[in-house]
């Protein structure tokens, strides 16, 4: 699943590619369409193709940024400013081009869900193989709540603080370290990858419980997230499962992981174990995480 490195990114490159560029129609899959029919969710969340076709139509963009895992299309038509908020999901992917045969990879190709035509003639593009991601039109963060409860992006000077205050709750402090974490409100943007990682170069077993580990060491753990989250937006990302920036490249930083996905320690070569901890799968080295 991407996580906060892969976000930035696909923002990264698609930011430029759509910014100041204004919707002349937009075309939805069959696939959503029935699945909408059947009052599921895949995808558009909370609006009808119709009305989401409808008010995307003229709408200009004036800007795309990244909040944790999510990118916001910062839009505006007839002086009314909207947002687009997207999430990728497992394999959700955005292309620009000018045609759709542009998309060269089959898997996506074959998963085209959305397809911004806009007035210049191009097509901005979104594809997602296992239809978990997600497309939400509003008017702003506050029409959705739980964009609102999010942790502070982990580079800002207050989340270290909030980080702090979070695991010491009640909600947290019994909880296993890994879990509190991955958990967004706690920190945005830190899913399995970068959380694997940053226990294994602290050293400590992901199971520990959040309380005791001193507010000292929890302190530089958020550190050590910081630094591999900034270390993997500077290589693109982690080219794992399905992730593709729009120009349809994945990043480096796989080669840097030294435990995700890891069958020996790297540091003592011992055979690494795997957990089952807040439903995701863990890897550690029983040897050198306590
Ligand atoms: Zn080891």
């Amino acid at each position: 699943m991407p996580e906060l490195p892969e976000v930035e990114g696909v923002v990264r490159s698609l930011g430029p590619a759509a910014t100041g560029r204004t919707v002349r129609d937009v075309t939805i899959s069959d696939t959503i369409i029935r699945s909408k029919a059947e009052s599921k969710e895949a995808i558009l969340k909370n609006i009808s193709p119709e009305e989401f076709t409808d008010r995307m139509r003229g709408m200009t963009i004036l800007n795309v940024t990244r909040r944790s895992k999510y990118i916001y299309f910062h839009l505006e038509k007839d002086g009314v400013p909207s947002l687009l908020v997207s999430h990728l999901g497992m394999s959700g992917a955005w292309f620009a081009v000018g045609s759709l045969d542009e998309v060269t990879e089959g898997k996506f190709r074959r998963h085209i869900h959305v397809v911004f035509g806009m007035e210049d003639g191009g097509l901005l593009v979104f594809a997602d193989i296992r239809r978990f991601g997600e497309l939400r039109l509003i008017g702003g963060e506050s029409d959705h709540p739980p964009l609102l409860a999010m942790a502070p992006e982990p580079f800002d000077e207050e989340a270290e603080g909030h980080f702090l205050e979070m695991s010491a709750s009640r909600k947290y402090r019994d909880k296993p370290i890994k879990e509190t974490i991955m958990d967004g409100h706690v920190i945005s943007g830190c899913g399995n990858i970068y959380a694997t990682e940053a226990l294994f170069r602290m050293g400590i077993h992901p199971g520990r419980k959040t309380n005791r580990i001193s507010m000292e060491r929890r302190a530089k753990l958020f550190r050590v997230i910081v630094e591999i989250l900034g270390e993997a937006v500077e290589a693109g990302g982690s080219s794992i499962s399905d992730y593709r920036n729009i120009n349809g490249e994945a990043g480096s930083m796989q080669d840097r992981l030294q435990m995700y996905g890891k069958k020996h320690c790297p540091s003592c070569g011992s055979e690494t174990k795997r957990r089952t901890i807040g439903g995701r799968t863990s890897v550690y080295c029983p040897k050198c995480q306590h």
